[in-house]
This record gives C-alpha cells, structure tokens and sequence, in this order.
C-alpha cells in the first residue's frame, strides 16, 4: 500500500470526522488515521452494566492528575472518537460566546473570528448532522434561519414541567439534538439510552454515521483503524511536516503527505505536538508560543436529579429542555452563570458507581422517582491548568477548575428550581478536576503567534503545512456543548485548505 497521500488526518471524531467528509470530495487522496476500531453494533451499547460498570467502551488508558494519582479519563478511542457516546445536543455557541465576556472570576477572552463568520459553517454543520431545533424559543440564540428538521416533542413530563417553568417566569426551549430520522423505519426510537452510550441502530448523529462512513465512499479515502500515530515529523527548522510516525498492529511506519491534519481530541493533541519535537525541540513542535497544553478547559458540570417519592418518572426520552435564562447573567448577578439542560434518564447502575455501596434496588427505586438535568457552566482559561508528557511518555492533566462562584450560583439557583417544581430531594454529584467529557483550549486559536498555537483557520503559525481541528482551538469554553462549533470549524478550515493547499490538484 501506498506510503504516501495528499492529506493524513489523524482522529475520527467531531473535528477529524467532519474535516474527513468535507475534503472526501477534493480529490485530494486522504488518509484518515484513527487509534481505535469500529464500535460494534451489539446488544451491550445499549446495556447499562456494560457501559457503566464494566466501562466495555471507554479507553484502558490512565492519565495522571495534578497530583500524580493515576485516573480513567472519561474518553473513548474508536472510529468517531467521543461522537459516538455523545448526547448529541447540538449547540452554536452565543454571539456574546465570541467577544471578551466579564465572569465573576475573571474574563472570558475573545474569538479570532465572531459569530457571523462560523454562522454559515454551523447551517451546514447542522445539515450534516442533522440537527432538530425551534426558532425562536431560546432568549440567547443568535441571529439564524430555521434549523434543518423540527424540535423533538416533549414528553407529557416534561410538557408538564416546561408548563410550570414558564409559569416562573422562565423561557424554557427545546434543545437542539441530532437524531437520525425520529419515528421513521429504521430511525431514531428516544429510547432512554443515549447519552453516554452508543447507539445500536445508528440512529444518533456522530461522526463515524454522518461523515466518516459517507467519506469512506469515496475512493480517494482511505482508513486505518487501530493505528496511533506517535510522532510528527518536521524538518530541522520545525517549519514543515514531512511525515507521521503510525504504529499499526505492532508495526511502525513514516506516512508522507502534504498536510497534516491533527484531530486527537484536545489532550491528546496537544500531547502529540508536544511528543514530536525530540531532542532539537524539547518544548514540542508548534510550540513557539510557549501555549501547547496550556489553557486547558473542561466545562463545570454538575449532573443533578430532582426526587419526588410519590411521582413515578414515566419518561423515556428525557433530554430535550433547556433553561437559558441564566446564560449571560444570574438572576442576581451581573455575570453569566451558565445553561441548565434536561438530562437522559439515569439507570441505577450509574448512580451506584458515585456510592457503589448502596444497593442497586435502592438507586432503581430511586432514579425511577427522579428527573435529570445537567448544570453546565464556562470554566477559563488560565495558563497553569494544562496537559503536560512526562519522561515516560504518559499524560497528565493538571487541572484546577477555576469560575467556581458562577457554577455554584447555577447548582443553587437550578435547587431553587427544582424544588419549585416540587422535588423533595434534589441531589447533585460533579467529575470536578477529572472532568474530560468537553476537554477543549490546549492549542488555542488567534491572530498573534506569540499568544496563540494555531491562526483563525487552525493552521499552526510555526509549521505551514499543519493544521489542528479538534476542540483545542476554543480559545473560551462558552457553556455549551462544543460539539457543533468543532464541526463548522472543521468545515470552514476544509474550504480554506482546499483554496490554498490544495489548488493545484
Ligand atoms: C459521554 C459524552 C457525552 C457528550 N455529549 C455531548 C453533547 O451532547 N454535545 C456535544 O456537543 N458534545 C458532547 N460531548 C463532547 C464531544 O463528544 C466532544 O467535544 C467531541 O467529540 C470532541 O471532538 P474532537 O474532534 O475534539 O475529539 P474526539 O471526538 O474525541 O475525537 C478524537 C479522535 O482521535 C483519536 N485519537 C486520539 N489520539 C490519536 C492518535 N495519537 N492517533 C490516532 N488517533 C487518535 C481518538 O481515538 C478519537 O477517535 C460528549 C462527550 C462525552 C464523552
Ligand atoms: S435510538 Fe435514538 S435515542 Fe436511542 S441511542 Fe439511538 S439516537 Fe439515541
């Protein structure tokens, strides 16, 4: 097989996955590397013991914290990356998202690029995936025509819910969700295992279903899965890719191409960059700025469930409320708090791995009576909070959760809430600083090199021919799910390169 190709991407998920599909037209002959291998379809996606428990899907690998004190990232290595076990709730970020915004704990900085320009990259990313909204009915929305398919429905809980919110003044919409053809043959079903899981008829709207697999009809695109790339490497100046260093079932191998385009997920490529300088560039490739690793950002989420003892919870499909009416400010504050969503229904198996020694009677019995929301807000970045090699090769994470007052004004704020619709008990449980589902901001976009890794189209500004298009970028985490602005970046930066890298083909 060929050892050289126009364009390697390495990473299969929302920001490789989607770079895949956009280029898969250009001609251009693409190799699409990806360290995992197809999820199956089988009957332990949908099992919670299995996904919870016995952890079947997520990486064996153990990053170290601040401490030095091993931990299982929350992260998936499989065609489609963490698409798969995604939500699928399907954010563009908030026009404000894109300027500097004051938060109680410092500032929020600024895009390269604002709204207007990623508005039309986020149509087409919602095209792409499919993404089923309602107009209007969000106070923070920016500035959009109407989304590609209509809303979810509410289920007759939760119709009763957003009746009583909009009662308390608030402006309860419907949250955007990528689902595959809802109700139709073959499509969608809402059933209660989504989010966190994969889905078993894909009928979820992830990369591998929506962009990885219509690449792959292309005969221009080629994928290796099960292949890691270990190392980039440049020319004694650091100012060119020549080729990437693949492991690939035990063998290692130098693929050449023209561009390379990184998409690990932003650990692991900032992790990546900072592993391919060796001996001349011990601070890694595309590191001139001193930022690669740095500036790390999580998201602060805390899962919360609202409990009545005498109200069985007879939803299915749970998730398809959101509350933003406290995302550019508090009810008493001047400063943005965040987003409330509802949330999938949780299973007893994964309320018993927060208190495994409870028994799983009592957290069935429990979570039938419950409702589920997430608390979500913005976290900042900060230069210390950052993903660092050590000398054996492994990744740590030093991380301290920053903005701290804002989301805990959210949690108490979304109590409030929640016992005003009636809940008894109202519990929450947070990751804190192992929180790694919406990693993002590790190789920071911008327009001065020496405050930025990557230019406004995610071409690094040390290394010509080297672009990085997975969540890295954000140069803010906003507060809601990246996802879809990782999608339209990646769309954007494709039309770039094929205007530039590729117009001789
Ligand atoms: C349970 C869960 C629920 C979520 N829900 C939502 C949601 O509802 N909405 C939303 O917007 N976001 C959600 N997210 C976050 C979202 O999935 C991520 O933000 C998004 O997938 C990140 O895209 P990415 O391209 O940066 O990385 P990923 O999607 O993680 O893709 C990175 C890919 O690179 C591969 N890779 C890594 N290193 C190498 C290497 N060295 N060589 C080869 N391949 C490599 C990985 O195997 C992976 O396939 C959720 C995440 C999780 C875990
Ligand atoms: S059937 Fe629908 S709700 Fe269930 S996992 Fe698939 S996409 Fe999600």
């Amino acid at each position: 097989m060929s050892q050289q190709f126009d364009i390697i991407i390495i990473g299969s998920g929302a920001g490789g996955g989607t770079m895949t599909w956009a280029l898969a037209a250009s001609g251009a002959r693409i190799l699409l590397v990806e360290r995992g291998d197809f999820v199956p379809q089988e009957t332990e996606n949908w099992d919670p013991e299995a996904v919870w428990k016995h952890l079947r899907y997520q990486t064996r690998e153990r990053w170290l914290d601040e401490r030095g004190r091993e931990f299982s990232p929350y992260t998936h290595y499989n065609v489609g990356g963490n698409t798969k076990f995604w939500g699928s709730v399907l954010y563009r970020l908030r026009r404000d998202d894109f300027g500097a915004v004051e938060h109680v704990d410092g500032l929020s900085p600024a895009w390269p690029i604002d709204y207007d320009t990623l508005a039309p990259y986020y149509d087409r990313a919602e095209q792409l995936y499919q993404v089923r909204g309602e107009l209007g009915s969000d106070p923070t929305e920016p500035p959009r025509g109407p989304y590609p398919f209509p809303a979810v429905p509410h289920s007759g809980g939760m119709v009763e819910i957003v009746a009583r919110l909009q009662e308390m003044g608030l402006h309860p919409s419907p949250l955007p969700l990528g689902l595959l053809r809802p109700g139709d043959p073959g499509g969608c079903i809402l059933c209660n295992t989504c989010n966190s899981f994969a889905c078993r008829i894909h009928a979820k709207s992830e990369a591998e279903v929506c962009a990885v697999r219509p690449a792959l009809a292309s005969p221009y695109v080629t994928l290796w899965t099960n292949a890691c790339a270990l190392r980039l490497v440049a020319t004694d100046s650091g100012s060119r890719i020549t080729g990437v260093e693949i492991e690939r079932n035990g063998v290692t191998s130098i693929v050449q191409a023209s561009v390379v385009i990184v998409a690990c997920g932003a650990v692991n490529s900032a992790a990546l960059l900072l592993r391919s300088g060796g001996d001349r560039r011990p601070e890694g490739l595309a590191n001139s700025s001193g930022l690669v690793g740095r500036r790390y950002m999580a998201h602060l989420a805390t899962m919360m469930q609202g409990f009545h003892p005498l109200r069985k919870n007879s939803t299915v499909f749970q998730k398809t409320v959101a509350i933003n009416d406290f995302y550019l400010h508090g009810p008493a504050s001047p400063y943005p708090l965040g987003q409330v969503q509802s949330q999938g229904r949780t299973h007893g198996v994964m309320a018993q791995t927060v208190v495994p020694w409870i028994p799983l009677w009592a957290y069935n019995a429990w979570v039938d009576r419950g409702v589920d929301w997430l608390a979500m807000s913005e976290d900042l970045p900060d230069e210390s909070n950052r993903v660092i090699v050590t000398r054996d090769g492994r990744i740590q994470l030093l991380y301290r959760p920053n903005n701290l007052r804002a989301h805990h004004q959210l949690v108490a704020e979304t109590k409030r809430i929640l016992r005003k619709l009636g809940f008894w008990i109202v519990v929450g449980h947070s990751h804190g600083a192992r929180n790694t589902t919406h990693q993002c901001g590790t190789v920071v976009f911008g327009t001065d090199p020496r405050r930025s890794v990557l230019d406004p189209f995610c071409r690094a500004h040390d290394v010509e021919n080297l672009f990085v298009v997975d969540a890295g970028f954000f140069p803010s985490s906003a507060a809601v799910n990246p996802g879809l602005t990782i999608a339209a970046q990646a769309l954007r930066t494709a039309d770039h390169i094929m205007t530039t890298d590729l117009k001789h083909l």
